[in-house]
């Protein structure tokens, strides 16, 4: 099978998903209750537009706490206007603001009738039963007017939106409790290797902890899907086998981690492929991860990701996260990346395209000979001991991306950065 580019690779992945499964998983919806449980539309995906049930601002609202005045009394500082009545939030003042007069206004609260500004009490002083101006206003100043943020009947939230805060909020204020969200694709997840050991385990002199099912399990929630962790399989065919089947009975996707290079022990393509499994490729230019593996068995996605820690962080994020949005409902989202300066030369061989684990900040920096800032991101690659070092990339908050046909780089030019999810 030919070696594809990451860029390739990705584009198959999304290219089978959407043509074998996405369109059922667009049918699968479940529901989320804000006014119960909010937190648990997190990070979901909305499957359904969501329009305002009335005009927003539903009046003209103050923003500020002072006087709502008519803007042509109050031109000038040292106008001087009667006071008549109170504005508050969720109390209206039911009056008329007539020539020469004013109402106390809070922030949140209803502009009255007649009035068309605020002026901020800071801006004011109190004499009798008259405010004295110490500025002047001009119309419309210190309000939103009804309806400008949105209007009755407008979508305020479209169908494939990530709800975030922001999303939860608006669902919030236009009252939609119920929301209609994707359901979560279940992904189980399979770790390989006779040297691992529960994460609450001990492990022998040559054993090691399973940590890839714990970082695939935060990976796969954060993509949108629900982790299936299960028991990790010993590098023996039936045994795996077993697992395997198992794995992809109980969801709609599998990874596997381990067990796929070209070692006497890395049985994943060979029982997959007893299984009947198609395969669409099992090597990727890209390290760390080359040995990945995207197939469909069973009906079924599967990913053989190569076992090692940092090696099965990024090929997740490269390859399966797309498949979990698809499969979400979801229209992928690109590879977050940014560019930034490099701040040291870096020489990188192979015919595979770098992600080196690396660190970017954004120090303001001056500009120009006026004294201007200018705030430019700035990545350094860390040192790291290869695709086992976990601590690099805990040390980092990203990926810089070194492509195969540029492996020479200067200190100072720009270069891609993969952000890392989750952090930014
Ligand atoms: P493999 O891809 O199976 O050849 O494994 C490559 C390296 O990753 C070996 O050093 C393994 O011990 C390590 N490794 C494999 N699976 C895991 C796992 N689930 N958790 C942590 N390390 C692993
Ligand atoms: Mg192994």
């Amino acid at each position: 099978m030919v070696m594809l580019s990451f860029e390739d690779a990705r584009a198959k992945v999304i290219d089978m998903i959407s043509s074998r499964a996405a369109s059922d998983a667009r049918s699968r919806v479940a529901t989320v209750d804000i006014a119960r449980d909010p937190a648990s539309a997190l990070g979901r995906i909305l499957a359904e537009d969501v329009t305002a049930d009335r005009n927003y601002p539903p009046f003209d609202r103050s923003i500020r706490d002072g006087y709502a005045v008519r803007a042509a009394d109050a031109k000038d500082p040292g106008a001087r206007l009667l006071l008549i009545g109170e504005s508050r939030a969720g109390v209206a003042f039911d009056g008329v603001v007539s020539a020469g007069q004013c109402v106390r206004i809070l922030t949140g609260a209803a502009v009255p009738r007649g009035a068309n500004s605020v002026i901020m009490l800071e801006h004011t002083r109190v004499e009798g039963d008259a405010v004295v101006l110490s500025q002047g206003v001009r119309p419309g100043q210190h309000y939103v007017l009804a309806g400008a943020e949105c209007r009755i009947g407008e979508t305020v939230l479209t169908q494939g939106a990530r709800l975030s805060f922001t999303e939860i909020a608006m669902a919030a204020e236009v009252g939609h409790a119920q929301l209609r969200v994707a359901r979560r694709p279940r992904v189980a997840i399979v770790s390989t290797g006779d040297e691992l050991v529960a994460v609450d385990q001990t492990p022998g002199p040559y054993q090691i902890r399973n940590s890839n099912s714990a970082s695939l399990a935060a990976q796969v929630s954060l993509a949108g899907g629900e982790p299936l962790i299960e028991p990790s399989a010993r590098d023996d065919v039936d045994d795996l086998r077993a697992r395997i089947e198992r794995g992809l009975d109980e969801s709609d996707m599998l990874l596997l981690s381990g067990g796929v290079s070209v070692g006497r022990y890395d049985l994943v393509e060979t029982v997959l492929r007893d299984m009947g499994a198609e395969f669409f490729f099992d090597a990727v230019a890209v390290r760390p991860g080359k040995p990945v593996v995207f197939g469909w068995c069973r009906g079924k996605p599967v990913f053989g990701l190569p076992g090692n820690p940092v090696s099965t962080m990024v090929t997740f994020e490269l390859f399966a996260v797309p498949a979990i949005e698809l499969l979400s409902g979801f229209r992928p989202q690109p590879l977050p990346f940014i560019v930034a300066k490099l701040a040291h030369p870096i020489f990188e061989k192979g015919d595979v395209a770098h992600f080196l684990p690396a660190r970017v900040k954004w120090p303001a920096t001056q500009a120009g000979a006026d004294g201007t800032l200018a705030v430019v991101p700035v990545v350094e690659a860390l040192f790291w001991e290869g695709s086992g070092d976990i601590g690099a990339v805990v040390r980092g908050n990203c990926f810089l991306l070194v492509q195969q046909s540029h492996q020479q780089l200067e200190a100072g030019e720009w270069v891609d950065v993969l952000l890392r999810r989750g952090v930014f």
